[in-house]
């Protein structure tokens, strides 16, 4: 069930709780790493109790259904860091630079090719400053989105040489069926040999793995709001 207001604020204080004990017994400073809140499937009037306790960045994992609920939230607060960690069709590109301000799902050259178009060639676009991570498909899953393993040096390369769209960090989403650790591990590697600071990886069932295997962002939404009854729960599969 999705959580109630008053559950979810409390449920954003026992993540935080957990994240912060994973950091410690880590040797991290907790303020190392960044919880994104996956309001995606919740309505807007619990999103706002997860506000209103204070949170601000969320993840959203489909631009439409994100471009219904965010704008007004966004106005009515300003510092609002919304990130889109969903798969991102080219012909969304403009719509996702408007709204979001952290793309997590960049996985290929076309869409760097129009996202760097969209930004050249739209005038509301030029003041945007919108952050980049590549989504790297770590398991090799084919209905998976993320670029494979083997091709992820040469896409971040491409991004800051030749689109001007430097990639902050990497994003991965592990096999269902699968140890996490290794994954993101794999990860954490393909970072460090490109000199990437930010690791985007861990949800609900993960979170504290990845806060020991040097996640910066882990992205949780039913450990905070409960599940989700709606279109939009599925994970990051390609459309
Ligand atoms: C839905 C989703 C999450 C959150 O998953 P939970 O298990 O609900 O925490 C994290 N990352 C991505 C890419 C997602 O699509």
């Amino acid at each position: 069930m999705p959580a109630t207001a008053n559950d979810a604020a409390a449920n954003l204080a026992a993540v935080r709780a957990r994240m912060e004990t994973a950091a410690l017994a880590a040797g991290r400073a907790p303020s190392d790493v960044t919880l994104v809140a996956v309001s995606k499937g919740h309505d807007v009037s619990i999103i706002r109790a997860v506000l209103e306790a204070g949170h601000r960045v969320f993840g959203e994992n489909r631009v439409q259904e994100a471009e219904a609920k965010w704008p007004p939230l966004k106005t009515e607060y300003a510092d609002i860091c919304l990130h889109l960690i969903g798969p991102l069709q080219t012909n969304k590109a403009a719509d996702a630079l408007r709204l979001f301000d952290v793309i997590e799902s960049v996985d290929r050259v076309r869409l760097a090719a129009r996202l760097r178009a969209e930004l050249d060639r739209r005038p509301e676009l030029a003041a945007r400053t919108v952050r980049y991570f590549v989504q790297v498909n770590t398991g090799e899953e084919p209905q998976k989105a993320g670029i494979a393993p083997g091709e992820a040096d040469s896409l971040i390369e491409a991004l800051a040489a030749d689109y001007r769209l430097a990639a902050e960090g990497l994003m991965c989403i592990p096999p269902a069926d699968e140890e996490p650790a290794l994954h993101f591990a794999l990860l954490g590697k393909i970072a460090e040999r490109n000199g990437l600071a930010s690791l985007s990886m861990g949800m609900s069932d993960d979170f504290e793995v990845a806060v020991t295997f040097g996640a910066t962002h882990v992205r949780v939404g039913t450990a905070i709001f409960g599940t989700r009854q709606v279109a939009g729960s599925r994970i990051n599969d390609l459309p």
